[in-house]
């Protein structure tokens, strides 16, 4: 049976859902405690927002430069996360901000339900353009190289220490990132409207770490704050905070 690439995004998205389930069940049934899993889980929240940051405004935008730990946090966030190679990422993104809810955007909520993108069930063709600044970032294209080596030496040493553990914190980690990422894309862009006015709310701006402010982003995606008059962004404090050199 041939599984041609958006199955195989389908199939890990249920994957790490079925495991999501599994794992917050085997960690309580293993003797783990809630204080043990609520701080377990906002450390990870700490790294699947330094992927956030770092797969869109780094790597796709370039909106800032980043310290050498900044670096290292965002790529560490990338490979916890397990979203997969942060080139496909870049690539993908850039024929969105190209071709805005036209056909050629791949993940546009005018052709595609919630549950589409959810699964990850993205429109494919062969028009891609390779976004050249992303090969000047060299540990990046290390990280994009070796991902799933990455991904699996991660959580196997984790595992190894303890499974429990592990089995909230990758799992979750992409569950919770997809989900988030899914309400971006599906409420950041209104239905039939080719950029989305304000239309997220400032609960739901917070809990997409202001990814969800798309007509700000779309406006200008060299800048690295989403924010506007009405909107607080809090990724931009993110950023500013955890990294960029005060220096
Ligand atoms: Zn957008
Ligand atoms: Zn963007």
């Amino acid at each position: 049976m041939h599984l041609s690439y958006i199955d195989k995004v389908s199939i890990k998205v249920i994957l790490m859902t079925v495991i999501s389930i599994f794992g917050l069940v085997y960690f309580f049934y293993d003797g783990g405690t809630i204080i043990q899993l609520i701080v377990i889980r906002i450390i990870a929240v700490f790294f699947t927002s330094a992927h956030a940051i770092g797969s869109h405004r780094w790597l796709c935008h370039y909106s800032f430069k980043p310290s050498t730990f900044g670096k290292y946090f965002m790529l560490t966030g990338l490979v916890i996360t397990g979203y997969g190679r942060p080139l496909h990422l870049a690539v993908a993104h850039g024929m969105h901000h190209k071709h805005s809810d036209t056909l050629l955007d791949p993940h546009s909520p005018k052709y595609h339900s919630f549950l589409n993108l959810w699964l990850g069930r993205y429109t494919m063709h062969d028009q891609y353009v390779i976004p050249t600044k992303f090969f000047r970032e060299k540990e990046a294209i290390f990280v994009n190289k070796h991902y799933w080596g990455l991904f699996f030496l991660f959580n196997i040493i984790v595992a190894f220490i303890d499974l429990k553990t592990a089995l909230v914190l990758s799992p979750i980690n992409f569950l919770y990132s997809w989900t988030i990422n899914s309400v971006i894309n599906y409420h950041g862009h209104k239905q039939g409207d080719i950029i989305a006015p304000n239309n997220l709310n400032q609960t739901l701006a917070y809990l997409t770490l202001g990814e969800g402010l798309q007509e700000t982003h779309h406006a200008n995606p060299s800048l690295y704050d989403f924010s506007s008059k009405d909107r607080i962004d809090p990724g931009k404090k993110f950023i500013d905070l955890f990294l960029i050199s005060k220096t």
